[in-house]
């Protein structure tokens, strides 16, 4: 029986809420899709060309665990320029989600807490419970800012470490400098790691998007490629700390070493061009979006304003819960993704606002036509 082979663990990991929202999705024609966390836009042609010629180049076969060199000189250069780290530790990881499997095996034990804000990204709260870990979900609603009085009172002799994602998904909050020094403080006091999930940093609208990195030295960096580049099917990020953080990078690599092995290499290639590559212009038409989203539904629904990311977190009418105002929303053929698979709440909607401006617009009206 099936039953009997699967491990205790596998039982950790509940994806009945996105596979509900994905089984619906497979019965509508044509839907407003605001269900997909990636942009619309593809690969810029340079970038897709630096991939092609590294394939027909050779570069083919595996590189070395923690990256293709070059890249990771480059990474080691940038992070050394913002945040004045002399020798940073570095490791090319197959996603952020690869980086994030990593840091946490190398980190927690069963039983250690990690500090999370809720609303969260999904991944962490499934792979932390997978392995043993427990997650302390630290309420950021209404506003979705940074809750640091919250988190140092969360903290215990048995805290690991506290998740910070700026910009949020799914809020789409950006936390203000003030905020992170004032966590940053905190950590300080109590010796905790802090995980940095910056995989959107360069999805930002209203103003600069400061990372807790330039305050607190042991800061576990991870960005990724991904969503800047609209190559998520590329499976690239990385993983950066400061040298007092060294031998926790040196740990990922040995088990990247056991698991991914190393990232795609002819897509490194292509990655090492990614990070000489501007996306202003991307960015200013997803700002855009952002506003055809917040102003076309602010005046019907409670919700705060994104800064960052593509996504919106939208409170459902007063009187229902999300998850059956989400189905209404189904119903009418548009896919949005119920707050709870984000959340210990059930209060709210997530809008990934990743299509084109005409859909967009119908997608609103139609939300609006709905309370
Ligand atoms: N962190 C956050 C906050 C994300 O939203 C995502 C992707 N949805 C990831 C990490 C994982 O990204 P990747 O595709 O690079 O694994």
């Amino acid at each position: 029986m099936m039953k009997d082979i699967l491990s205790d663990r596998v039982k950790l990991i509940d994806s009945s809420g996105i596979r509900k929202v994905f089984a619906l999705a497979a019965k509508l024609e044509n839907p407003i899709n605001f269900s997909i966390g990636q942009p619309d836009f593809d690969v810029p042609d340079a970038l897709k060309n630096e991939a092609i010629e590294a394939i027909r180049r050779g570069d083919n076969k595996y590189t070395q665990t923690a990256g293709d060199e070059v890249l990771r000189e480059k990474i080691i250069e940038q992070v050394k320029g913002e945040f004045g780290w002399e020798r940073a530790g570095v490791l090319v990881t197959s996603g952020v989600s690869g980086g994030l499997l990593l840091a946490f095996m190398a980190v927690i034990n069963p039983g250690d807490e990690v500090i999370i804000p809720d609303p969260y990204f999904v991944i962490y709260k499934h792979v932390i419970n997978m392995l043993g870990g427990v997650c302390v979900f630290v309420d950021s609603y209404p506003d979705f800012d940074l809750p640091v009085e919250k988190i140092a009172e969360a903290v215990t002799e048995k805290t690991k470490m506290i998740i910070v994602n700026s910009p949020s998904n799914p809020t789409g909050a950006v936390y203000r400098e003030d905020r992170l020094k004032s966590l940053a403080k905190i950590a300080k006091e109590k010796d905790v790691l802090v995980l940095s999930d910056e995989i959107y940093e360069k999805f930002c609208y209203d103003g600069s998007c400061p990372s807790i990195a330039s305050y607190y030295k042991k800061t576990l960096l991870l960005r990724g490629f991904g969503k800047a580049y609209a190559m998520t099917g590329w499976r690239l990020g990385y993983a950066a700390a400061d040298e007092c953080l060294k031998e926790l990078i040196e740990e990922m690599i040995k088990i990247q070493q056991y698991t991914f092995v190393c990232a795609p290499s002819p897509l490194q290639k292509a990655a090492t061009a990614a990070l000489d590559y501007d996306i202003s212009g991307l960015v200013s038409a997803y700002k855009e979006k952002r506003d055809i989203v917040y102003y076309g539904l602010k005046d019907k629904f409670e919700m705060v304003k994104p800064e960052g990311a593509f996504y919106a977190f939208v409170k459902s009418p007063v009187g229902i819960s999300a998850t059956e105002f989400v189905d209404k929303v189904i119903a009418r053929n548009v896919l949005v993704i119920p707050g709870k698979v984000f959340s210990e709440r059930d209060t709210h909607f997530r809008i990934s606002y990743t299509t084109n401006d005409e859909r967009i617009k119908q997608g609103v009206e139609i939300l609006c036509s709905l309370v």
